[in-house]
């Protein structure tokens, strides 16, 4: 079954699907991303995701003449196209294609926006999430904004192939304190050695993770001790749990750190019972 990819008001093939060479978003990494997990083909968390974009397309000033409803519209689509039950639905906007500059080109130019759409394989999922994952911890090396959901991805890309490389799934950026800020398409979780759930405040340089924004919600209704507080590595790597959120990881746990084994290597029960919960209600909420 081929493909298909939505690419500036048009569905085409996925093979053939292209941009411009002078869109800018190949040229200066000048636009941004969203993705949405996929459930019974139906966007998860639609609404956070769909604010999150408004607020990056916001910082960048980039304004796109498409409302909600009609990006909405062209989400389900590419899903149905690609007969994606559970799975994934990428898009990408652009500032749009004007000839190499850097500042913003002077007159109005039409933002490029691209949709795609892959399924998962959730039994491979629940068995990745049931086994556990291992991360590493790398140097934090990105830019100060890291609360907008841009393309710019280098260091990212650089941390995932480390931890490819290392037999990781995923790598965790460490600031200068030593404090774990998020992972390279995640947020980092711990339940420290005292029981406390935590994950990273987001007036730091992290992502506002739109999972862990609901996982933070279920962890509240199901009346877990949280704080949204920093951690250093060390007291991850003594912590009793650990875990990953994302629109791809859904909630995800780890059971080694570096060389640390995590308590007795197996999944934690409060991150496999928050991953349980969040994808039920997430399934259930699935508009
Ligand atoms: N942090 C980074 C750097 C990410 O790239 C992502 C997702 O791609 C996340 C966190 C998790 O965000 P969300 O839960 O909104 O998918």
């Amino acid at each position: 079954m081929s493909r298909i990819a939505y690419v500036n008001g048009r569905f085409t093939r996925h093979a053939q699907a292209s941009v411009h060479i002078e869109d800018r978003g190949y040229q200066f990494a000048d636009g941004v991303y969203e993705v949405w997990a996929v459930f019974d083909g139906r966007l998860a968390d639609s609404a956070g995701h769909f604010e999150r974009l408004a607020r990056s397309l916001g910082e960048l000033r980039i304004s796109i003449p498409l409302s909600q409803a009609a990006l909405g519209v062209i989400l389900r689509e590419t899903i149905r196209r690609n007969h994606v039950r559970n799975g994934m639905v990428y898009l990408q906007v652009t500032r749009g294609v004007a000839p190499r500059d850097h500042p913003f080109p002077a007159g109005a130019i039409r933002p490029s926006l691209v949709v795609t759409a892959k399924s998962v394989d959730m039994v491979k999922s629940q068995a990745r999430a049931a086994d556990g994952v291992k991360v590493i911890t790398v140097p934090e090396t990105r830019w100060a904004r890291c609360d907008i959901k841009t393309i710019g991805l280098l260091p990212n890309v650089l941390a995932k192939q480390a931890a490819r490389e290392a037999g990781a799934a995923e790598a965790w950026f460490v600031d200068d304190l030593g404090l774990v800020t998020e992972g390279a398409s995640s947020n980092a979780w711990i339940v420290d050695a005292k029981g406390v759930l935590r994950t990273r405040d987001t007036q730091a340089n992290i992502l506002r993770g739109v999972t862990r924004k609901s996982v933070l919600a279920l962890a509240a209704k199901l009346g877990l001790t949280f704080e949204e507080r920093a951690f250093t590595v060390d007291e991850a790597k003594q912590a009793r749990e650990a875990f990953i959120t994302g629109a791809g990881s859904l909630v995800l746990p780890v059971t080694r750190i570096d060389a640390t084994v995590l308590g007795d290597g197996a999944p934690g029960p409060v991150a496999k019972r928050l991953r349980d919960v969040y994808i039920q209600q997430a399934r259930q909420d699935a508009a």
